[in-house]
Parts: structure tokens; C-alpha cells; sequence
């Protein structure tokens, strides 16, 4: 209602802002000149669609600059149309509002649209980092796009360009590789998620988490429950800059619009509120011109109170607050910030031209409504064989002793283990809820339906075989590893196999030649287990009979370790730079497969 009461009249319809003849800095001039202050922290406020629709008549969230579906949050009619109509509705109230400035609507596609039924689900960073094929990353970012520019979301929460030192970390399957090479060669994924900005079919992107979200210190996270995840990266400035930042200079290179803020701290002080980093270093040195998004409530954790947190924030350089849920408590600290004086007006049209430049550029003014053209290309039999070939070049083969694989067409073989036929198990997290979940995804092929695909016959799957079973077999395929999860909730202590899986592999592969294929975040322990031949094929996604393929020998083992696989625990945070480094398998490391 204060927005009702001050605000002055609307511009006319032939305000320079809404002329897409003039140049984006000149727009964004215009339109910030006509702005009040409501009209401003608006735009820099980003709230979760439940909060939304838990205060439907508030007039403050007409002027809202971004709503989001964090971790799975769907709308009733869980279909892409469904979303297409949901974000479509939010935007026709944005556009009714007095100055017409659409919102952005964000949603975590990390691997595909993984919150969407029927999506694509592409492997996890991970197993992309495996590939080491920046243009195989670049046609995924772009077909992810077209799957989300279809639900008329806009803006995607990825790319996690984290470095993982510590596989013991929850996220450590949401990096491209523990050595900084990696997450900065594929940066590539946001040319195509924002291809040409503006044209169809294109998103805009975020670099995440800055910075230092992958090098936390074992025990240093400060929630209750998590060991790494959100905890203090205890680094010197230049080991910082050496390891962490090489990603986003690159990213910042490659046009990216936004970037978010990491809940980690760097020596104590929580990321959200560090002003050389945000603005000295990223803004300044490295010239980022896009804005800075907070993660969820990250501004919250800054110690001193809501009002202390909120100005620290934004006068450290977050541009758009993820809130998210009570927003109108951000906007009235916000507002009394500034008239306070506590928060510059200086720093709002900064943060507002950031903002506003971004929706220019993507040409969100022209087009706010969803491109249902694409709908078409949403889970496409094309979409999923791109993910079927980066499944086939992710995968990494690190024994294969008497060349057990290739495996013959026809085999008579034994499948076992937690994950053989479980296409919620191969998504991880991020899929269809925040933390994943086991069982079928809508659209999925299991690693078993696959290997029966391709091998051309019904194979029979038991979990965990007896003793013995495997015998006349002409070999055993076991897929072990680990249930979903995200975040510090997959942060563990250890790193061993189920007791389920240990005995699914003791077992047959005591009775016949086996292969141990694991689906995992990340190198699990495998201790003194005895196996002919193990594939890592990390979190594959949607398309299991790209697994199939490799192991039949259609397409040859291509796939190299973008994390070194250690052989004890006390070998997690150890890198190829390290004196003594000596793990069961060095990064960069695979086989390749013998002709048949
Ligand atoms: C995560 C971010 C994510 C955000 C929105 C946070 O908990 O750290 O990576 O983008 O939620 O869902």
C-alpha cells in the first residue's frame, strides 16, 4: 500500500526505457531516474513463489525483481505448462505495475530442469568435469536452457564453479574437478546456457558460490549439523586467488550475468558480508558488470541482527537479497537503512543498474512471457541422446584387469547392487526435490534397463546376491553407491561403501569375472574389496543406457578422474601438488578399452 500511496504517476508509453532501439546503458538511465526508493528495493528483492502466494494481495509483491522455486518448490500443476502458467501469471502482475519492469524468475536447473517431471536430466558437474569436453558442456548448457526458457523461467542458479578439496563435502558432485583447471574450462556451460542474450531459447546464468565454497575446513561449518557445507575456508589471499577465483575470472569473460554469494566465510568472516571480495575484487579487478545474488538467507547469517546483516550486506556489494520467504521484513529493514543514512542511496542505484541492466540485456522487456515453442524440445528424444553421449564420455574406467570389458553382446550376466535399477539413485540430489530421492524419475532409463537394451536380453537383478550365486554367469555388472542428497546433508565422515553393497560385491565377485560400477557424488572408499574391473560413472542422470554403451564397448572409455580417488580416508583433501601424493588413482587418470 505505500507503494500505491507515493508513487507518481506511470511514465508514458514512450518512455526511452521501453524503446529497444536505444542502447542498454541509456534504458537502464532512464528507467532508474524514474524510480522511487519502494520501486528500487523492490527490484533488489527475490522471494521464494510460496511466500508469494502465502500473502497473495500484498501490493509489494507486484514490484518484486525476481521470485524463485528453491530446492523442488512446484507449482500445483507440476507439468512444464503448469510452470509456463505459473511464471507466466507472476509476470502479468509485474507488468501491471506502474513502471512495467517484468520480473525474473529463477529456478536451480544444475543438471538440466531437474525440478520439473520429465526433464532431461543431465549428468552432475561431476561427471561433466570427467568428460574434459568443454563443447559437449556448452550444448548441454543451451539444451538445458530451451528446456527452461519452455516453463518461462529465466535465470538458472548454475553453474557451480566450486573447487572441491574434500570429498567428504555434500557438494563436492556439483564441481567440475578439484583442481581449478576444470571448473574454468567448463565455463563453457554459460555460453550456452546464455548463448547471445536475448535471443530465444537463452537464460541467464550464475557463477557460484563466490568464493572459496569448495575449500572449507573439515569441522568448521557453522550450522549444528554440517561438517563442511557453509563452513570457513581458512586460506592466505594468494592460495585463495590460486585455487578458487581462476573460475570466475573466466566466467566473468564468458559475459555472466549474475553471480552468487557463497554461505561459506573466509577466515572467520561469512562471504555475504566481505566487501573486498564482492566489490574490490570481483566488481573492481576483475570488472564484473553483472549483479551479485545472496544464496538463501545467507544475508541472515551475519552476526549483529536482521538490521546489522542487512546493511553489512548490501554495503558489502549483494545486489538482489534470495530473502526468501518473508520479504516485506527485507524491504521495511532495507527502506530504513537508507533513510537512516546507514546504507548510501549511491550503493541502491548501483545495485538497481546491475539488475536492471541484465533484464535489458536478455531482452526480458521485449519477451517476459514464456516461449512455449520450446515446450517441444522439453525431455526431446535429441535432448536425451545428448545426455546418453555424456553419460558414455563421463564414465571413467580405472581397472579392467584380463579385459573383463569390453563385455559381449548376448552375455549371460548377474546384476547386483543399491543402484543398478534406480533412476532416482543415478539423479542425486537436485531432482524433483531438493535433496533427490530414490526410485523411478518420469522418463528415466535405469543402468539395468539400459544394459538389457543395448546387450539385447532380460538379464536378471538381484540387490545383494548369496554366496555363490553368481556362478555360471558369464560375468557380474554390480552397481553400488550412494543414496541422494544435497548440500551439508551429504556431508560425511567416511566414505565406505553400504554394508549392503560391500556384501553385493564380495559376493559376486567371489563366483564369477565382475565389474563394480559406481554411482556416486564422489570416490568412495572400496577398502580391501577385489573386483576385475570398476567404472566410476559418477551421478549419470536420466540416460543409463549411456552406461550400457561403454560397457558393451559401442563407444570406447574416454572419461579421465577430475578428483584423485584415494585409497584411506586420511587421503580426501590430498592433490597431485602434494608431497608424497599416492592415491589408489591419480587425477586425471583412466583406461580406455580394448577392441573387440
Ligand atoms: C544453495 C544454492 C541454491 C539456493 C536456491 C541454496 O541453499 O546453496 O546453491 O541456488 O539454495 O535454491
Amino acid at each position: 500500500s505505500t507503494l500505491a500511496q507515493t508513487a507518481p504517476a506511470a511514465p508514458p508509453a514512450n518512455a526511452p526505457y521501453r524503446n529497444p532501439k536505444l542502447s542498454v546503458d541509456e534504458r537502464v538511465k532512464d528507467l532508474l531516474a524514474r524510480m522511487t526508493l519502494a520501486e528500487k528495493i523492490g527490484q533488489m528483492t527475490q522471494a521464494e513463489r510460496g511466500a508469494v502466494d502465502r500473502i497473495p494481495d500484498d501490493i509489494r509483491l507486484d514490484a518484486l525483481g525476481s521470485i524463485l522455486s528453491g530446492g523442488g518448490s512446484a507449482p500445483r500443476d507440476n507439468t512444464p505448462e503448469g510452470w509456463a502458467d505459473m511464471v507466466d501469471r507472476f509476470q502479468q502482475q509485474a507488468l501491471q505495475t506502474r513502471l512495467g519492469i517484468p520480473m525474473l524468475y529463477g529456478s536451480d536447473a544444475v543438471h538440466g530442469h531437474n525440478n520439473v517431471p520429465g526433464a532431461t536430466l543431465f549428468p552432475h558437474n561431476i561427471g561433466l568435469g570427467a568428460t574434459r569436453d568443454p563443447e559437449l558442456v556448452q550444448r548441454i548448457g543451451r539444451a538445458t536452457a530451451e528446456e527452461v526458457t519452455a516453463t518461462g523461467v529465466r535465470w538458472t542458479f548454475s553453474p557451480c564453479l566450486c573447487v572441491a578439496r574434500d570429498e567428504r563435502w555434500g557438494r563436492t558432485y556439483e564441481s567440475f574437478g578439484s583442481d581449478p583447471e576444470l571448473p574454468t574450462l567448463m565455463t563453457s556451460i554459460i555460453q550456452g546456457y546464455q548463448g547471445q542474450l536475448g535471443q530465444p531459447g537463452t537464460i541467464l546464468a550464475t557463477a557460484k558460490h563466490y568464493l572459496g565454497d569448495g575449500g572449507t575446513a573439515y569441522g568448521s561449518s557453522t550450522t549444528d549439523t554440517y561438517l563442511l557445507d557453509q563452513g570457513d575456508t581458512q586460506l592466505s589471499e594468494a592460495e585463495l586467488r590460486r585455487i578458487h577465483l581462476p573460475p570466475f575470472q573466466a566466467a566473468v569473460k564468458a559475459g555472466v550475468g549474475s553471480v552468487m554469494a557463497s554461505f561459506s566465510s573466509w577466515n572467520g568472516t561469512k562471504l555475504h558480508g566481505q566487501k573486498y571480495l564482492l566489490t574490490d575484487l570481483l566488481k573492481g579487478e576483475l570488472g564484473f558488470s553483472g549483479f551479485v545474488v545472496s544464496d538463501w538467507q545467507g544475508v541472515d547469517q551475519i552476526p549483529g541482527g536482521y538490521p546489522v546483516a542487512v546493511t553489512t550486506a548490501i554495503n558489502a556489494g549483494i545486489d538482489m537479497v534470495m530473502v526468501p520467504n518473508d520479504y516485506p521484513r527485507f524491504i521495511d529493514t532495507l527502506t530504513a537503512a537508507v533513510n537512516s543514512g546507514d546504507v548510501p542511496m549511491s550503493r541502491i542505484d548501483d545495485a538497481v543498474t546491475r539488475i536492471l541492466r541484465e533484464k535489458f540485456r536478455m531482452g526480458l522487456f521485449e519477451h517476459p512471457m514464456s516461449d512455449r515453442s520450446f515446450l517441444k524440445t522439453f525431455g526431446s528424444p535429441e535432448h536425451r541422446a545428448l545426455a546418453r553421449e555424456a553419460v558414455q564420455k563421463s564414465l571413467v574406467l580405472l581397472k579392467n584387469d584380463g579385459n573383463v570389458l569390453p563385455l559381449k553382446p548376448g552375455a549371460r550376466l548377474l546384476v547386483a547392487g543399491s543402484s543398478a535399477n534406480d533412476v532416482g539413485r543415478q539423479a542425486g540430489g537436485w531432482t524433483l526435490s531438493w535433496q533427490g530421492q530414490g526410485g523411478p524419475v518420469p522418463g528415466g532409463t535405469s543402468i539395468l534397463a539400459g544394459l538389457q537394451q543395448v546387450g539385447g536380453r532380460t538379464l536378471t537383478y538381484v540387490p545383494v546376491p548369496a554366496p555363490g550365486e553368481a556362478r555360471g554367469y558369464d560375468a557380474a555388472v554390480v552397481v553400488v553407491g550412494e543414496p541422494p542428497y544435497a548440500e551439508g546433508k551429504g556431508d560425511r565422515a567416511e566414505l565406505d561403501l553400504s554394508p549392503d553393497d560391500q556384501r553385493a560385491v564380495r559376493n559376486a565377485c567371489a563366483s564369477a569375472p565382475c565389474v563394480v560400477v559406481t554411482v556416486s557424488g564422489r570416490p568412495l572408499l572400496l577398502g580391501d574389496l577385489k573386483m576385475n574391473a570398476l567404472v566410476a560413472a559418477w551421478l549419470p542422470g536420466s540416460e543409463g543406457a549411456g552406461v550400457a554403451d561403454v560397457l558393451y564397448g559401442k563407444v570406447p572409455f574416454t572419461g579421465r578422474l577430475p578428483i584423485s580417488w584415494p585409497r584411506t580416508l586420511a587421503q580426501v583433501t590430498v592433490h597431485p601438488e602434494d608431497p608424497g601424493y599416492d592415491p589408489l588413482y591419480r587425477y586425471g587418470f583412466g583406461l580406455s578399452t580394448p577392441k573387440r
